[in-house]
């Protein structure tokens, strides 16, 4: 995931933490790289308690990491994870796995 300020790639992780923050904004989960961390005006969702933009956003709640805040995710949005695309199978896949299933196995 690239930064969501400048665009930049995340380099090859170095040893220890990784200098690259996450952040939400506007409830969808983003990267910011180091050198956007030091702009002031970065347009990020804030914890409504403390402030923070340490959040993380996960299934429909976004909660804090600086004081652990769970809160719901607007209602209505589109829920768009990454890796959720994809994953549902091809109608016909399980025929056409039976049936070489069954070529293998002599049956039919
Ligand atoms: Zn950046
Ligand atoms: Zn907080």
């Amino acid at each position: 995931m690239p930064c969501y300020r400048c665009g930049a790639r995340q380099t090859d992780p170095v040893r220890g933490a990784s200098p690259w923050k996450r952040a939400v904004r506007r409830e969808a989960q983003v990267l910011v790289c180091p050198d956007c961390q030091r702009v002031h005006d970065l347009d990020l969702d804030t914890c409504a308690s403390c402030g923070s933009i340490a959040l993380i956003c996960r299934l429909g709640e976004i909660e804090c990491r600086s004081c652990g805040e769970v809160r719901l995710a607007r209602a209505g949005e589109p829920l768009v994870t990454a890796g959720s695309q994809g994953s549902a199978p091809m109608p016909g896949l399980a025929a056409e796995v039976e049936a070489a299933l069954d070529r293998v196995l002599g049956r039919s």
